[in-house]
């Protein structure tokens, strides 16, 4: 077999046959199935090796890195130059083990994301043995026959043997950002790579048209893999939320770093032993400095990112998580995503009458006009011809698999075909009588396709499309009898009203349009409606049932304080018709269409987006204006696409979504968040948990910054009082460990609360931390302050050992925070409304908690490491009834706020958050 090396064909200088012979191939038929599993043996899988990213070394060396294990390293090395051998061990070993921990979770949460954005794998049109099959990428060999439509992702290096009105953006190879026409002549051999417009390069993406060709290279042979260009695989683990929390952490490391100096200096300047307050120093850095927090933020956005992706949204952009919980506007193609996509045929208006077509799904089982027809054509011509054209000038496939009948394609087209059917005519018949010369691809900023046959009569050209699209350029019509007549300005109303009429029962009408052709003519739009214009056939109206979920997931929006905008490319009655079923129009309510919108200025457009909810017959660039309307009004918008149109939208949106089943390559790619099942319904799940994540963010929060305040508030204390230091450095790091891992993380697996959806969405300017959560995180801290140095105090005083009385501190810390937990659980619920075993997780961890902390208290060996010693039981008494004290002041806080937060909000209900 040959292999493209240096010595390699010039692939743009030879023709497209000469390609197919090289690569022993057919540009009709494809590969065979055995010739491709052989070929796939010698190339192995199209797909480029990933570059090799950071190592393993590199990345745990890098867990090294961050300021506060510099701190731990420098406290080890200096207390291993004193000579104190246990701490510094110690201090060595809970760097290395965090180090682990942090090497093991970062990995994990990486290599999920990263199996998340590959399951949403690129697919690609192959001809083989024949058939048109739909493959991932990564099953291409060299010499398959790759078939390209606009929104496609070249899968590999082509030479394009056919191109139709097809560019494509190359910016990924050539750098040049606007997109390059395609076409299938000979270039001689010179052609730079950014010219040679016959050829199809990986990594580039379709932006218009259609087009053929030969693979010459796959993998790493090809072009980009050549240049491995292609972006590092590692997904980005930061979000703004994580940013902005790690600034933090860094500026509270700098001035705790300034206090630890002052202490130590005035430590000195009183007399104290520069041991002690260099102990004192580097406590006051391991406590007050937040490090879990980066990390537990980074789990608990991977933990929502699974949970997200079990309901059918891959999240493919983390920061997306955060952006979901924030979004007010919801702006929502209707074709697929309200509906089931799932189209039939209900009526065919030809010459003036109208044909009730009956029959469910896709079997080609039914009755037009009252009539079974069987294998029989319909024998009134204009009822023929419509349907005629209807099954010509369409590329879906219809195939019976078992005893259910599949379609393949659009399934609008597949709707006309299975009409067709009905009418007893076959595509593949008709196919075969009247074989496609050429044709012009359906775009949806066109809103029609048409297609060139050879028939008995000479060439015809065969038109479908939007009715307001085709019927300006219709100078005749055919009458009942299938002879063309005159289209007169009446004949035209008539027409528009029949059509309308439809479309107020929620039917999608297409009208269908012919126009005889001359041999020399090119097909293109400009040639297909000049001269003397097309001759009107008839229309077809096909209903596509809302989904039953998207009703429910809309009204769940509404509630959640989110409008849901309907931004369709058909019909604006349709398109009302739908939008009243499934709640987001009410009765009365107006559509502002594509060409109106149009009219507006940016301050109209302002004005229209307040009041209106449906957008009919919108141009898919006109999406970015509506996205950019709705973002000059402060809103937070998730937008939906699938063409390539819709990309630069999708990525002006805050989120972009893009549909998996009916999505292009290119919308996938420009999208931060990507549906499995194409569903409405997913959208609103994935803005339930992005809530759900945010709420468990702020809970840890919450939760972790009071130990860290707590324990820079102890040491703080303990040296203004001239006092020993009631917790050692050792000791604050085994709390922040500990307590970090077994309790703080738990929050992350907390349940979505009930009320999520029932309440405003989130201005993303707002602080994480209001002020009320401020006030209970300092408050914690004095009571630990309190707690620990008091019973610390207490306990020496009572004539018991330092080791005694630093071990009842220590777990003064743990237990508090232990009953702290509870009250964090639910920032908005008591902790027993919220049911006690809704969290495995959370006793599991206070299980482990309990475990480990009496062997730090009891065990020889931890005595011994820690400087802990066994305590009584009168001194568990005592911490216990100081832990409980805690919880009774922390929930009654928490009481007195909610109850002060609920009258401020019926205070403020009319007119709250909504748009
Ligand atoms: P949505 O934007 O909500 O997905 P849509 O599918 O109607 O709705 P487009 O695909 O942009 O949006 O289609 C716009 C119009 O183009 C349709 O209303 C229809 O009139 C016409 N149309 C759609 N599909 C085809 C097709 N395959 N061939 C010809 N015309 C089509």
């Amino acid at each position: 077999m040959p292999r493209p090396d240096a010595s390699s064909p010039v692939w743009h200088h030879l023709s497209g046959d000469a390609v197919a012979e090289h690569w022993q191939t057919s540009c009709a038929e494809g590969l065979s199935e055995a010739e491709v599993e052989c070929r796939r043996q010698t190339h192995g899988e199209n797909r480029l090796t990933p570059k090799p990213g950071k190592g393993p070394l590199l990345r745990f060396a890098l867990q090294f890195a961050q300021p506060l294990v510099l701190v731990l390293l420098l406290a080890g090395a200096v207390t291993a130059f004193l000579g104190e051998w246990v701490d510094s061990g110690v201090i060595f070993g809970v760097t290395l083990i965090n180090a682990i921990i942090g090497f093991i979770q970062e990995g994990k949460a990486e290599s999920a994301l990263a199996a998340l954005a590959r399951s949403v794998a690129s697919e690609v049109t192959v001809l083989r043995e024949g058939e048109k099959k739909r493959l991932p990428s990564r099953a291409l060999v060299p010499g398959d026959v790759v078939l390209l439509a606009a929104g496609d992702k070249v899968p590999a290096d082509l030479r394009l043997f056919r191109a139709k009105e097809m560019k494509a953006m190359e910016a990924a190879l050539t750098g040049e950002s606007t997109a390059s026409d395609k076409h299938a002549e000979t270039l001689p051999p010179e052609t730079l790579l950014a010219d040679r417009g016959n050829m199809a390069y990986a990594g580039t993406m379709v932006v218009s048209g259609q087009g053929a060709g030969i693979t010459i290279a796959t993998g790493d042979a090809t072009e980009t893999g050549r240049i491995s260009k292609l972006m590092g695989e590692t997904p980005d683990l930061m979000t703004p939320l994580t940013r902005k929390m790690a600034a933090f952490s860094n500026w509270l490391l700098m001035a705790i770093g300034a206090l630890a100096l002052f202490t130590f200096a005035v430590g000195l300047w009183r007399g104290e032993s520069p041991f002690e307050m260099f102990m004192a120093a580097v406590a006051l850095a391991v406590g007050a400095i937040p490090e879990g927090l980066p990390a537990a933020m980074t789990i608990t956005l991977a933990i929502g990112v699974s949970r997200m992706a079990k309901r059918r949204a891959i999240i493919r952009k983390l920061p997306a998580v955060e952006t979901l919980g924030s979004t007010t506007v919801i702006c929502s193609d209707k074709t697929g995503t309200l509906t089931e996509n799932q189209m039939t045929v209900r009526e065919v208006v030809a010459g003036g009458i109208a044909y009730p077509v009956s029959g469910n799904g896709y079997a080609p089982e039914g009755e037009i006009g009252g009539r079974r027809l069987g294998n029989e054509a319909p024998p009134e011509p204009a009822l023929r011809e419509t349907l005629l054209a209807a099954a010509l000038c369409n590329d879906a496939g219809l195939f019976k698999e078992g005893r259910h009948w599949q379609i393949s394609g659009d399934p609008t087209e597949a709707a006309l075909l299975v009409a067709a059917r009905k009418a007893g005519l076959d595509e593949h018949t008709l196919l075969s009588l009247y074989p496609r010369q050429d044709e012009l691809p359906f775009d949806s900023a066109r809103q029609y396709m048409a297609t060139l046959h050879r028939g008995d009569g000479g060439l015809v050209v065969y038109a479908k499309g939007a009715l307001e699209k085709l019927l300006p350029h219709c100078r005749r019509r055919c009458n009942a009898e299938g002879q063309p007549v005159p289209l007169s300005a009446a004949d035209a109303a008539a027409i528009e009203r029949q059509a309308r009429e439809m479309a107020a029962r929620g039917l999608r009408v297409l009208a269908v349009a012919r126009r005889g052709w001359a041999a020399e003519a090119v097909l293109e739009a400009d040639s297909l409606i000049a001269g003397e214009g097309l001759d009107y056939l008839g229309l077809i109206g096909m209903m596509d049932p809302p989904r039953a979920q998207a009703v429910a997931a809309v009204k769940a929006c509404r509630n959640a304080g989110i409008r849901v905008k309907m931004i369709t490319g058909d019909h604006a009655v349709t398109a009302l018709a739908i939008a009243r079923q499934i709640g987001i129009a009410a009765e009365g309510e107006q559509a502002l269409s594509g060409g109106e919108l149009a009219a507006l200025d940016d301050a109209g457009l302002q004005a229209a987006v307040q009041q209106i909810n449906v957008f009919a017959r919108v141009e898919p660039e006109q999406k970015l204006r509506l996205v950019r309307a709705l973002q000059a009004q402060g809103q937070v918008v998730a937008m939906t696409g699938d063409g390539v149109n819709d990309a630069p939208a999708l990525k002006q949106a805050n989120i972009g979504i893009a549909m998996g089943i009916t999505g292009t390559e290119v919308a996938k790619e420009a999208a931060a968040m990507v549906l499995t099942d194409d569903n409405f319904a997913a959208i609103e799940a994935a803005v339930e948990e992005g809530r759900g994540v945010f709420d468990n963010l702020v809970k840890f929060i919450t939760w972790t910054l009071p130990t860290n305040f707590g324990e820079g508030l102890v040491i703080v204390a303990a040296i203004v009082a001239g006092a020993t230091l009631p917790i050692t450095p050792l000791q604050i790091l085994w709390i922040n460990m500990t307590t970090a891992v077994f309790l703080g993380l738990m929050l992350a697996f907390e349940p979505i609360e009930k009320g999520v959806m029932a309440r405003p969405p989130r201005a993303p300017q707002t602080p994480v931390l209001d002020a009320p959560l401020v006030g209970r995180i300092l408050l914690v801290s004095l009571l630990l302050l309190l707690g620990a140095f008091g019973l610390f105090l207490r306990e020496l005083d009572q004539g018991h050992t330092l080791a005694e009385a630093r071990t009842v501190a220590v777990n003064v810390f743990v237990l508090v925070e232990t009953v702290y937990l509870f009250n964090c659980r639910s920032l908005t619920h008591s902790f027993w409304s919220i049911g006690l075993f809704t969290n495995r997780w959370f006793w599991g961890g206070i299980g482990t908690m309990a475990a480990l902390q009496l062997l730090f208290t009891y065990a020889p060996i931890m005595n011994r490491l820690f400087a802990t010693a066994p305590i009584g039981l009168t001194e568990w008494l005592e911490i216990g009834a100081f832990a409980l004290f805690c919880g009774l002041v922390i929930g009654t806080e928490k009481r007195l706020r909610l109850g002060f937060a609920r009258r401020q909000a019926v205070r403020n209900l009319p007119g709250s958050g909504r748009l």
